[in-house]
């Protein structure tokens, strides 16, 4: 969310209209996560992910700047071997205390075909190099989450998704990749070679071997512009399958304890679109001091803050943003949060959202951060979250320096009660036996290959052990 910079401004003269003063000294608290490990000296440096919610020490870090090098640390790693990209997961998807591999040094353009509008990337790449890269070749993947931080490699392992009923997540572009195997291999991997192995490692959290390079299937270079609005959460939902027929992007950011809710819709680019206002990527510190300053009070306190919030918001215009695909999309998250995020079908999404919305308010839940609804279209990925249906993604947040154990675990249920997926990269506690309920179609041929490709478990750290239960 973090869009609007109404709410620093408005929600400021919000407060001081409804207790007649201003909140002097109550500023927004910190986000900052304390730091789960220390550095002590002539010790291996810790890793610590963006979240701050999961670290390791690992005895060997190793950066390859070619394939030859990736080939040779996958080889002599002793024990557990992982690779990382940006390491924004909030799973535990990347620690290991025995051999880090940071794809990091492997960045950048490796060829590209102007035909087919297919470009390889090598697999270190993040997404907001990637952007600036095809655009000077002249294409664009068709669709790109709301932030640009991960690598290639790893958005595609977790199949990293955006909003669009007509688009699927990040894996689903990949139309070929090369995976480097604990065998010493560099396997070319697409429909027609190693078609299995395509199948797998389009999503393959990491458990298959490190991809070296990625080829996407893209489009040509566009422009985007994208219009975020306040608008009433039960209007939207209401009419949610028109405005997602209506615009080639939508999603929207529900407030808890608020009935508003921020809507963002984007299409192509038509003449003469302007960009008005701007991002506040701190606007949800502000919800906080908010809900913090008004919700104690007994028996109206939350009906207080949605008041507050309506009158803030009521008269604050759209933001709009315009420009190539690559800037329009990516927003800046510079607030720390940690979050659990599940795919259920996408014709539960509106009973799914409003469920977690009243059993926040319901259940007094201590969750202000707005959580996010968006729409992916179904792919044949064997372990993509869109895997044979179309999705709906919803996701809960909390701030980084507050507990999100006690309040997700009141949540999760309900995910589960609309035969949700978790997210592989975000928080869940499923565990092998739920997951493999939740992928009967290829579960058994995920593993079947991962078997084939690390017969004896040196990518399955404790949190793959967990959920693929070897
Ligand atoms: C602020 C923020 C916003 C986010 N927004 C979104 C969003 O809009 N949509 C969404 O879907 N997710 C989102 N996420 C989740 C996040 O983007 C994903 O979990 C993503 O996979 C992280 O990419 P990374 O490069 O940081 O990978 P890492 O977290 O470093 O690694 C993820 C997995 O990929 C594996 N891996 C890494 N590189 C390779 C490789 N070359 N070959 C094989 N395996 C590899 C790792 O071993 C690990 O299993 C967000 C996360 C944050 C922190």
């Amino acid at each position: 969310m973090q869009r609007r910079k109404f709410l620093r401004n408005s929600l400021a003269v919000g407060i001081s209209a409804a207790f007649g003063t201003t909140l002097s000294g109550c500023g927004p608290p910190s986000t900052e996560p304390q730091s789960p490990v220390s550095y002590r000296a002539g010790e291996p440096l810790p890793w610590i992910n963006w979240a701050g919610n999961q670290s390791c020490t690992p005895s060997s870090r190793v950066s390859p700047r070619s394939e030859d090098e990736l080939i040779s640390a996958l080889k002599s790693a002793k024990s557990v071997v992982r690779a990382v990209g940006a390491g924004h997961s909030f799973s535990g998807v990347v620690p290991t205390n025995d051999t880090l591999i940071s794809t990091d040094l492997l960045s950048g353009l490796v060829r590209h075909d102007p035909e087919k509008m297919q470009a390889t990337l090598l697999a270190g790449t993040r997404m907001h190099d990637m952007g600036p890269i095809l655009h000077a070749v002249g294409q664009a993947v068709p669709n790109m989450p709301d932030m640009d931080y991960p690598a290639i490699g790893g958005a595609i392992a977790n199949s990293v998704h955006a909003t669009g009923n007509s688009f699927g997540s990040m894996s689903s572009y990949v139309s070929g990749f090369k995976l480097a195997t604990l065998a010493g291999e560099l396997l070319e991997c697409t429909a027609e070679k190693n078609p299995e192995f395509f199948h797998a490692g389009r999503t393959s959290i990491g458990a298959l071997g490190i991809m070296s390079e990625i080829t996407l299937q893209n489009q040509a270079s566009f422009n985007l512009t994208e219009v975020n609005k306040v608008e009433k959460l039960g209007d939207v939902l209401d009419d949610i399958e028109a405005r997602c027929k209506a615009h080639r992007h939508f999603e929207f950011f529900p407030i808890p304890y608020a009935s508003n809710c921020l809507t963002v819709a984007t299409d192509i680019a038509q003449p003469g679109d302007v960009s008005v206002g701007g991002d506040d990527p701190k606007a949800v510190n502000t919800l906080r001091t908010v809900f913090d300053a008004v919700s104690w009070v007994p028996l109206v306190g939350e009906e207080l803050y949605d008041k507050i919030l309506s009158t803030a918001l009521a008269g604050d215009a759209e933001t709009i943003r315009t420009g190539s695909s690559f800037q329009v999309f990516p927003h800046v998250r510079v607030v720390r949060f940690r979050e659990m995020e599940y795919t259920v079908p996408a014709e539960f999404g509106p009973a799914c959202v409003r469920e977690i919305m009243s059993t926040i308010k319901d259940k007094n839940l201590p969750i202000t951060f707005p959580l996010e609804y968006r729409y992916v279209k179904a792919d044949d990925i064997w372990l993509s979250m869109f895997e044979g249906q179309d999705g709906c993604s919803i996701s809960v947040h909390q701030f980084g320096d507050l507990d999100y154990k006690t309040p997700f675990a009141e949540i999760e249920p309900i995910f589960w009660k609309y035969a949700g997926r978790p997210h592989w990269g975000k928080i869940h506690t499923l565990d092998a036996k739920r997951l493999a309920a939740l992928y009967p179609r290829h579960w058994q041929d995920f593993h079947r290959v991962r078997n084939e490709l690390d017969p004896r478990g040196k990518l399955m750290n404790d949190h793959l052990k967990e959920i693929f239960g070897s």
